[in-house]
C-alpha cells in the first residue's frame, strides 16, 4: 500500500466497545473530487511528512474512503435548544478511524458530509461547500488563537448540487475530515441513560478515562475516580469557555451533542466572531430566544454539565458532582480574566485591581461599541513607552477616537489604563508590548471576512483570497 494515510496504524478503540455504540455505514460515492484544503500541520501531527502525501492520496483516503471497511456512525442523543432529542447520531458523518499522533495521544478522524446514515432523519447526509469552508476557517482561527479545538485535515469539493434553506440553492457540496481528540459527546452518555443501560455507561466512562484522562487511572477506588473525572471535565469545559469568550467567539449551537467529553471545542456551523462587545450577540438566525447568545455561553455550558449528571449519577454521587459543578463559575472567571489581562498587555495575575480593570474595559467596549478586535489591535499597534509618561498618548492614533472626537467612557478608560501603567518599571514595558503582540490578532474571522473570500469562490471559483485569509489566520 503506497498511500501513507491508508498505511497508518488504525486502532479500533471505539469499535472494540461493541455495536451498541455505533452502526456500520458505507460512504457516499461522489461524482467529483477536488481537493480544496489540506492541513499539512495536522498531517505532521499524525506522523505524516507532507511531502510524502500527495493530493491524490488525500482524495483516495478522505474523499473516496478506499481501503477502510469499518466506517462507524456513532450513536448519541442530546438536548437541542433545551429539549431532549432521542433521534440524533452521526447523520452525515462517520468515524473514519483512530490513530496515534506523534505526541502519543489517540486522535479521531471523523467525516462531515460523507453520506446518509441510519441517523440522517431523511436529510441528505451532505455538507455544503460553504459550510466546509466556514469550518476550516473557524478551526484554524481558533487553534491559532490558543483555543483547544478540533482541526480540519481535508476539505474536498464533491461536485453535487445541494438544496438548502439558508444558502442560495442549488449550492456546491463537499466532504470534510476533522481530527479531534474524541467524537464522544455529552449526548453519547445521555443516550445510554435514556436506554437505561448503566452497564454501558460504565463501559463508556472507563473507556473515556483510560484514553482521555489517563492520569486518573492511578486512583484505585472507582467511585472516587469517576468523581474526579467529572471534576476535571468541569474544569476543562470552564477553561474552554474562557478561551471562547476572550477571543469573542460565539459557537452558536451549544447543544449537548456538540459538547465533547474531552473538553475540546468542535462542530462549527453558524458560529460568529462578535464584531463589538455585546453579551446579547446571537450568531444563529434560528436561535430566536438567544439561548446561545455570546454572554450566555458560560451559563449554558454549566447547564450542559448539569444535564450530564443524570447519566453519570448511576456511577457518581450526585452531591460530589454538585460540589464539582459549583466550582465552574470561579474556574471560568479565572481563565477568562487571565486571558483578558494578557490582551491588555498585563500580568495574568488576578488582583482586585486588575479584575476591576477588566470589568471597566468590558463596560467601556459595550458602551462605546467600538470594534472589539479593533480596540485590542490598536492597543497592540500603538503601544509605546510614552503611554506611561502622558495619558494623552494612550490610543491617541485610534481611528475610533478620531471619528468620535472623544467619548467619556473611553476617556475614563484611558485614565484607568494610565494609572495601571504607573505601577510598572520601564523594563516591564517591553513585556507589555510583547503580550499585546501575542494575544491580539491583526486578522479576525469576522463574517465580513468570510463573505469576502466566499464571494470569489462562488462567482469565479477563485480560491486565492481563501488561502490568503487562512495564512493570515495561521499567523495572528
Ligand atoms: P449539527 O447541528 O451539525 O450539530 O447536527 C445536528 C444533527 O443533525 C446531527 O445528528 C447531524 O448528523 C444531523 N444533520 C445535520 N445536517 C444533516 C444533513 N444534511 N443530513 C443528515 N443529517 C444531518
Ligand atoms: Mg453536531
Amino acid at each position: 500500500m503506497n498511500n501513507p494515510i491508508l498505511a497508518l496504524t488504525f486502532e479500533p478503540a471505539l469499535e472494540s466497545l461493541g455495536s451498541a455504540f455505533y452502526s456500520r455505514v458505507v460512504a457516499a460515492e461522489f461524482p467529483q473530487h477536488w481537493l480544496r484544503f489540506r492541513n499539512d500541520a495536522v498531517l505532521a501531527q499524525l506522523g505524516l511528512a507532507a511531502n510524502r502525501v500527495t493530493d491524490h492520496h488525500l482524495i483516495e483516503a478522505l474523499g473516496q474512503f478506499q481501503g477502510r471497511d469499518t466506517l462507524l456512525a456513532l450513536c448519541y442523543h442530546g438536548y437541542q435548544f433545551g429539549i431532549y432529542n432521542p433521534r440524533l447520531g452521526d447523520g452525515r458523518g462517520f468515524l473514519y478511524g483512530q490513530v496515534r499522533g506523534v505526541d502519543g495521544e489517540l486522535y479521531d478522524l471523523g467525516t462531515k458530509g460523507s453520506g446518509s446514515t441510519p441517523y440522517s432523519r431523511g436529510a441528505d447526509g451532505r455538507l455544503t461547500l460553504k459550510g466546509g469552508v466556514r469550518e476550516v476557517l473557524a478551526s484554524e482561527a481558533l487553534h491559532h488563537l490558543g483555543v483547544c479545538t478540533s482541526r480540519c485535515l481535508s476539505l474536498i469539493e464533491t461536485g453535487e448540487r445541494l438544496w438548502r434553506g439558508d444558502e442560495p440553492s442549488p449550492t456546491r457540496s463537499s466532504v470534510m475530515v476533522r481530527v479531534s481528540r474524541s467524537h464522544i459527546r455529552f449526548g453519547t452518555f445521555e443516550r445510554l441513560c435514556f436506554l437505561q443501560r448503566p452497564d454501558l455507561i460504565q463501559v463508556l466512562l472507563d473507556h473515556v478515562i483510560e484514553i482521555y484522562y489517563p492520569g486518573l487511572l492511578a486512583v484505585e477506588d472507582a467511585t472516587e475516580r469517576y468523581g474526579l473525572f467529572y471534576a476535571e471535565l468541569v474544569r476543562r469545559t470552564a477553561v474552554l469557555v474562557g478561551q471562547w469568550m476572550s477571543v469573542g467567539f460565539c459557537h452558536a449551537v451549544l447543544n449537548t451533542d456538540n459538547m465533547s467529553i474531552t473538553g475540546e471545542s468542535f462542530d462549527y456551523g453558524p458560529y460568529a466572531f462578535m464584531p463589538t462587545y455585546d453579551p446579547q450577540f446571537t450568531a444563529a438566525y434560528f436561535d430566536e430566544m438567544g439561548r446561545y447568545r455570546f454572554g450566555n455561553q458560560p451559563g449554558i455550558c454549566r447547564w450542559n454539565l448539569e444535564m450530564l449528571q443524570r447519566p453519570l449519577a448511576m456511577l457518581i454521587l450526585e452531591a460530589d458532582m454538585q460540589a464539582s459543578l459549583a466550582e465552574f463559575d470561579a474556574i471560568y472567571a479565572q481563565a477568562y480574566v487571565q486571558r483578558m489581562l494578557q490582551k491588555l498587555g498585563l500580568d495574568p495575575l488576578l488582583t482586585p485591581e486588575t479584575g476591576k480593570l477588566v470589568q471597566q474595559t468590558l463596560a467601556m467596549l459595550e458602551k462605546t461599541q467600538m470594534g472589539y478586535h479593533d480596540f485590542f489591535a490598536e492597543l497592540r499597534q500603538q503601544f509605546s513607552p510614552l503611554w506611561q509618561v502622558d495619558v494623552g498618548h494612550i490610543l491617541s492614533e485610534s481611528l475610533f477616537l478620531a471619528q468620535s472626537g472623544g467619548v467619556p467612557a473611553l476617556e475614563s478608560w484611558r485614565q484607568l489604563y494610565y494609572h495601571h501603567l504607573q505601577g510598572l518599571r520601564e523594563s516591564d514595558l517591553q513585556v507589555v508590548a510583547e503580550r499585546l503582540r501575542q494575544h491580539n490578532p491583526l486578522t479576525v474571522l469576522l463574517r465580513s471576512e468570510i463573505e469576502a473570500v466566499w464571494e470569489p469562490i462562488a462567482t469565479e471559483d477563485d480560491w486565492q483570497p481563501f488561502y490568503e485569509l487562512l495564512k493570515r489566520l495561521q499567523n495572528p
